[in-house]
């Protein structure tokens, strides 16, 4: 799996959205195997020493895996209402009160490197994971225009990202996946033409 594709869309709820994707026409979900899952958590950084342990039991893995596959659903649907343009619907909303209502978490205060630091600490791995994700969330509805929110525009990408160039006007999820095979198709479609 290329590394690159765990976080290109630059926050985790759009990371998660990305964890399917094609390739070599073919489905692909990150999420279908523990391996897969567990590398795409580290990735995006939602885990802690305590939930890697935790995560050594099955159940528990299996279990956070159909919450994250639940609020996957729901990461889409908000993607396809902000390209049609209306941004988050009331089932939409309801849907983030409720996961958020359920999340048990508390704040801890750390000292790194000489500086005190707050967090919002998960009572479980769940709790924890669902917290980041809904924080990236509201984070990316707060600080970025709908507009800076886009899907790839190869035709056969359905990767998404938040678009954080100056000038706003990034076209694909990576040069490296979409970029350049397009570029090349481009090149060698006008050079048949000649
Ligand atoms: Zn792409």
């Amino acid at each position: 799996m290329d590394q690159s594709i765990l976080t290109l869309g630059g926050t985790s709820w759009i990371n998660l959205v990305n964890t399917t994707y094609i390739s070599n026409k073919q489905k692909i979900d990150i999420l279908a195997d523990a391996s897969g899952a567990l590398q795409w958590l580290k990735e995006n950084h939602l885990l802690r020493e305590s939930d890697l342990a935790a995560l050594e039991k099955k159940e528990v893995l299996d279990s956070l895996l159909v919450e994250l596959e639940s609020i996957r659903t729901l990461c889409s649907t908000i993607l396809s209402e902000i390209e049609q343009g209306e941004e988050h619907s009331l089932h939409t909303t309801n849907k983030l009160k409720k996961i958020a209502e359920s999340l048990q978490v508390s704040l801890a205060i750390h000292s790194e490197s000489e500086k005190l630091k707050m967090t919002v600490e998960g009572a479980t791995v769940e709790d924890h994971v669902m917290y980041h994700i809904i924080d990236s969330i509201m984070t990316t509805f707060e600080n970025t225009s709908p507009g800076r929110i886009r899907k790839c525009n190869h035709e056969e990408c359905k990767l998404y990202f938040v678009d954080t160039s100056k000038g706003g006007k990034r076209r694909w999820c990576s040069m490296e996946l979409c970029g350049n095979r397009k570029k090349a198709a481009e090149f060698y479609s006008k050079k048949k033409k000649k």
